[in-house]
């Protein structure tokens, strides 16, 4: 139905080129971070780009890593930044459910179809026996991996355990000649290694990663699948159950890794690597979005800094230059986009109301003694008869001395928070 969906689609806004859809497939286990901010960023850049589609779907097939309200909270974020989705778990789109745990039948569907093609098979391994395989690989110093030994079963056997209903699994068959690929980013890939058959169907009934995400990929007819250099390794296996269906694979592009300033790999245990720290400390969006633009290639960058516009950033894309080393963040980069962006919200009238509520907020929440100055700045906007935003726009010239002078956020970080506050509460007393 889709393909017709996207033929008409494509011939109603004349297109000659094949629709570009591509999509961000968080796991709703942990809260949205900078690397994912990025690899969302970049896939919907690419679909602007292109008059193309942006799906957000969650992957959500690891019950026991869930976290309730995640996936809430992922999609909230990706608003926030400006990143919205075109087809969604809540707005929905044609090629739906677009959370992977209302697809199960869907999974289950086309599992069937590679066990008759002789693709797939039923594993009835215990934990147990898996266990002692992986003891006796490290004891022989050897990667630990599956023997493929229910590949061999004889289908009798395998009839009647399946008739008893004895636990299983589904694995995959890997050839034994792993393809390359040639990645849009990294260039011809070769695996290195000799891989195990693979769990495809999880003995609770739930598709692993790999199945779910080239079932979906297939269905949701992505174009081009840009994520985390992390996946680069799994491609081949994901291209071999292209294979298996018979299926034409998306192209692939991997991103590279996201540094800390320190050198070190991102953690998802550093609180200040969630987009929910720069939210709550008052960055703003597009300053934020600016800031990752700054790690890992596909713009031009040189050392002058400046914050732009989507349309801008839309334009500046350039998929060729996506860089495959890995880029350190520099958190001052960040301060100074929030001040360039403080500025152009400041340039725009209707912006102003916005973005001195929001400063008022930041004023209330990070000065230590948020009772007095709250009282203080009640006490001087009554016995003043102005209204809260105009008190603001004062306040800002007298803190600074001068007509437009910068935001109490921007004093400050110029005065630091108790030179701010004696102005303030000197102003107002
Ligand atoms: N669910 C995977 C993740 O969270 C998605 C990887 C992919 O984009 O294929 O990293």
């Amino acid at each position: 139905m889709l393909r017709a969906l996207t033929v008409q689609f494509i011939q109603r806004r004349g297109y000659s080129e094949p629709l570009v859809r591509v999509r961000f497939a968080p796991s709703p286990t942990g809260d949205l971070h900078l690397g994912g901010l990025r690899t969302a960023l970049y896939n919907y850049l690419f679909s602007r780009q292109h008059n193309g589609h942006f799906l957000l779907r969650i992957e959500d097939t690891d019950q026991t890593r869930l976290q309730p309200g995640a996936m809430e909270r992922l999609r909230n974020n990706l608003i926030w930044a400006g990143i919205i989705p075109d087809e969604d778990p809540v707005r929905g789109g044609p090629t739906g459910p677009y959370i992977q745990s209302k697809r199960l039948e869907i999974y289950q569907e086309y599992v069937k179809k590679l066990i008759e093609n002789d693709s797939a098979y039923p594993c009835f391994c215990t934990e147990h026996r898996l266990d002692l395989l992986r003891r006796e690989a490290v004891k022989a110093r050897l990667v630990p991996k599956y023997d493929n030994r229910c590949r061999h079963l004889e289908k009798d056997v395998v009839k009647e355990k399946l008739s008893k209903g004895v636990e299983h699994c589904i694995r995959f068959k890997l050839s034994t000649e792993p393809q390359g690929f040639k990645d849009l980013v990294y260039g011809d890939f070769e695996p290195t290694q000799q891989e195990a058959d693979f769990v495809i169907i999880k003995a609770d009934g739930y598709p692993t990663y790999h199945f779910a995400n080239v079932v979906d990929d297939h269905l949701m007819e992505i174009s081009h699948v840009l994520r985390g250099v992390e996946w680069l390794v799994s491609t081949p296996k994901h291209l071999e159950i292209y294979q298996a269906f018979g299926w034409t694979p998306p192209n692939f592009a991997h991103l590279p890794l996201i540094l800390n300033t320190d050198g070190s790999k991102l953690s998802k245990r550093q609180g200040d690597i969630k987009v929910d720290f720069y939210r709550e400390q008052g960055i703003f969006p597009l300053a934020l979005i600016n800031y990752i633009t700054h790690a890992g290639g596909g713009f031009d960058r040189d050392s002058s800094i400046s914050c732009y516009s989507y349309e801008q950033l839309i334009k500046q894309f350039d998929i060729n230059k996506i860089n495959t080393h890995s880029s350190k963040l520099n958190r001052d980069t960040l301060m100074e986009l929030n001040k360039l962006e403080i500025v152009n919200l400041l340039s725009d009238n209707n912006n102003t109301k916005i973005l001195v509520e929001k400063v008022r907020r930041l004023v209330l929440e990070t000065f230590p003694d948020r009772n007095n100055l709250k009282t203080c700045l009640k006490k001087f906007s009554t016995t003043n008869h102005l209204e809260f935003p105009k008190l603001m726009k004062l306040l800002r010239g007298h803190l600074s001395g001068l007509e437009q002078g910068p935001s109490v956020v921007e004093m400050m970080e110029i005065l630091g928070k108790d030179k701010t506050l004696n102005r303030l509460n000197k102003h107002c007393g």
